[in-house]
C-alpha cells in the first residue's frame, strides 16, 4: 500500500476561522478527503457575533465589503440578506456634525455637502481623480505599486491637513485598527477601490453567520469542533489529548502566532492591532439613516460609532437600539474607566439628554484583531508553497489583513495543495 492509501485524510485543516473554511470549501469541490479541526466551540475565528440577550454583539465592528471578489465567488449573499451602510459618514468636529457623501454613488447629496468646510474642492477633485486611477487597475496590479505609508501616500497626493485629519484618519484608522496609517498605501488603494466599487454591510444574524454559511457546507466527519491541534508534523496531526490523525497533507489556517508554535521554522513575525468595541443599547434610534459616525476631533478615545440596528433591526429585541463605538488608540485603561471616558465623550456628542437613556451591554478588548501591515506582498496563485514538506500554511497573516484576503489565501492555498496531490499521486 503506497502512502496515500494508507492516510486518512488527503488534507487536515488546522482551524476554521474565514481562511480555514474557504480552503476546506475548495479542497470538497476538488473531491479530496478533508477534515477541518477547530479549537473553539463554534467556527469563525476573528468573525464572532454573540447573542446576549436577543443582541447580536460582533466581536468588534466589522463589515463585508459587497465588492471582495472572493466573497462574491464564495458566499451566498442573498441567504445572508445582507443590508447596506450609507456610502458615507458622519464627522463630529467641533461640536458640529458634517456630512460626507460618496460622489459616485451619492452625487446629489455630495454636492449638498460642497460646503463642509472639512474638505475643501480639491480634495474632492483628487477623491475623483484617485477613484478613476484606482478603478482601473487590477487587485493584482495595485498590490503590486509602490508602496509607502499610507499617511506618507495621502500627502503625497496633496490632500489638505483638514480632510487628512478629520476623515481619512478615523475613516482608515478604524478599517486598519491603527490610527496614524502607517498601513501599507497598497492596502489603503485595495480599500478604497473595494468600498469605491461596493457597499459595507452587515449580514442580518451577524458577521459569524459568514463563517456558519460555509460551515455549513461541511458534513459532521468533515469537521470537528472544540478540539485543540497541539503538533503537526509530515503526515501527521496530533490533538490535544493525544489522538493522532494521519494525513497526506496539513494545512496550517490558524492565527500567526499558533502557525509559529506549531511549525517552528514558520518565523515570520506579526505584530497585531487591537481594538476596543463597547455596545450599548437605547430605546430610540441614534439615527434613521445607517451611517458610520467618525470622530473628526483628533482627540478623545472614540474613533468611530454605528448602529448596526439603522440596517439590521434583528442585531437587537424588537423597539431596541444597538450602538457601537469603537476604540483604536493604544490604550491602558480598565474596562470601567474607558466605559466611563467614552460615556463622557458620547455625552458631547450626542447630549446629555440622548446618551443618558443608553445602557451599557458589553465591552470586548481585542487584542489580537488583525496582523499590522506596514508592508504587503500578495501571493501569486502559483507561487504558493509548502512551508514544511507536506505542510501549508494560510490565513490573512500570509495575505492582507481582510475577509477577502483570508477567503482568497485559502482558495489559492487550495489549489496549490490539489496540484501537489495530483502530481504526488502520478509520481
Ligand atoms: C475587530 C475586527 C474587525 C475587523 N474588521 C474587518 C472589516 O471590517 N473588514 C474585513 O474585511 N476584515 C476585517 N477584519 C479582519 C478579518 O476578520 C480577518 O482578516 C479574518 O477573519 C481572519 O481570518 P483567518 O481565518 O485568517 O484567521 P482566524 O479568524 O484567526 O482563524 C484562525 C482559527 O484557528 C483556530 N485555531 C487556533 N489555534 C488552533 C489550534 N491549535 N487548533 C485548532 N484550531 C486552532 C482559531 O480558534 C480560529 O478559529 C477584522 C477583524 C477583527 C478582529
Amino acid at each position: 500500500m503506497d502512502n496515500n492509501q494508507m492516510n486518512k485524510y488527503d488534507v487536515v485543516i488546522v482551524g476554521g476561522g474565514i481562511a480555514g473554511l474557504s480552503a476546506a470549501h475548495y479542497l470538497k469541490q476538488e473531491g479530496l478527503k478533508i477534515k477541518l479541526i477547530e479549537a473553539d466551540k463554534r467556527v469563525g475565528g476573528r468573525m464572532k457575533t454573540d447573542n446576549v440577550e436577543g443582541y447580536l454583539l460582533d466581536k468588534g465592528f466589522q463589515v463585508l465589503s459587497t465588492a471582495y471578489p472572493e466573497c462574491q465567488k464564495l458566499l451566498d449573499y442573498d441567504a445572508l440578506e445582507l443590508r447596506n451602510f450609507y456610502p458615507g459618514a458622519k464627522v463630529y468636529h467641533k461640536h458640529s456634525f458634517y456630512q460626507f457623501a460618496d460622489p459616485f454613488k451619492k452625487p446629489i447629496d455630495s454636492l449638498r455637502k460642497l460646503n463642509n468646510p472639512l474638505s475643501n474642492f480639491g480634495d474632492k477633485l483628487k477623491i475623483v481623480a484617485l477613484r478613476n486611477r484606482t478603478r482601473r487597475l487590477s487587485i493584482e496590479k495595485l498590490f503590486d505599486e509602490k508602496e509607502m505609508p499610507t499617511i506618507d501616500f495621502l500627502r503625497e497626493w496633496n490632500f489638505s491637513d483638514q480632510i487628512i485629519n478629520s476623515f481619512f484618519k478615523p475613516y482608515l484608522g478604524g478599517i486598519f485598527l491603527e490610527p496614524d496609517l502607517l498601513t501599507s498605501s497598497r492596502m489603503f488603494r485595495f480599500v478604497f477601490k473595494m468600498f469605491g466599487k461596493g457597499y459595507a454591510a452587515l449580514p442580518k444574524n451577524g458577521m459569524e453567520a459568514i463563517p456558519r454559511q460555509l460551515a455549513a457546507r461541511l458534513s459532521e466527519d468533515e469537521l470537528l469542533l472544540d478540539t485543540e491541534v497541539k503538533q503537526v508534523s509530515n503526515g501527521r496531526v496530533t490533538l490535544k489529548d493525544g489522538e493522532e490523525i494521519s494525513t497526506s497533507i496539513v494545512l496550517v489556517a490558524t492565527d500567526a502566532f499558533t502557525a509559529s508554535k506549531l511549525i517552528p521554522s514558520f518565523t515570520k513575525q506579526v505584530s497585531m492591532n487591537s481594538v476596543r468595541c463597547l455596545y450599548f443599547t437605547a430605546d430610540e434610534p441614534l439615527d434613521k439613516q445607517a451611517i458610520l459616525y467618525l470622530n473628526g476631533n483628533n482627540q478623545g478615545w472614540i474613533n468611530n460609532i454605528v448602529v448596526p440596528t439603522s440596517l439590521q433591526k434583528s442585531y437587537a429585541p424588537t423597539g431596541k437600539s444597538l450602538i457601537s463605538v469603537s476604540v483604536i488608540k493604544p490604550c491602558n485603561l480598565t474596562d470601567t474607566e474607558l466605559y466611563i471616558a467614552v460615556r463622557g465623550e458620547l455625552r458631547a456628542w450626542f447630549g446629555d439628554e440622548v446618551v443618558s437613556q443608553w445602557i451599557h451591554l458589553k465591552t470586548y478588548s481585542i487584542e489580537n484583531a488583525v496582523p499590522s501591515q506596514p508592508t504587503i506582498s500578495y501571493p501569486k496563485e502559483k507561487e504558493i508553497k509548502p512551508v514544511e514538506k507536506g505542510i501549508f500554511i494560510c490565513g490573512d497573516h500570509v495575505h492582507d489583513s481582510s475577509i477577502n484576503g483570508a477567503i482568497r489565501s485559502g482558495r489559492i492555498t487550495a489549489d496549490a495543495i490539489s496540484w501537489h496531490l495530483a502530481l504526488t499521486i502520478n509520481q
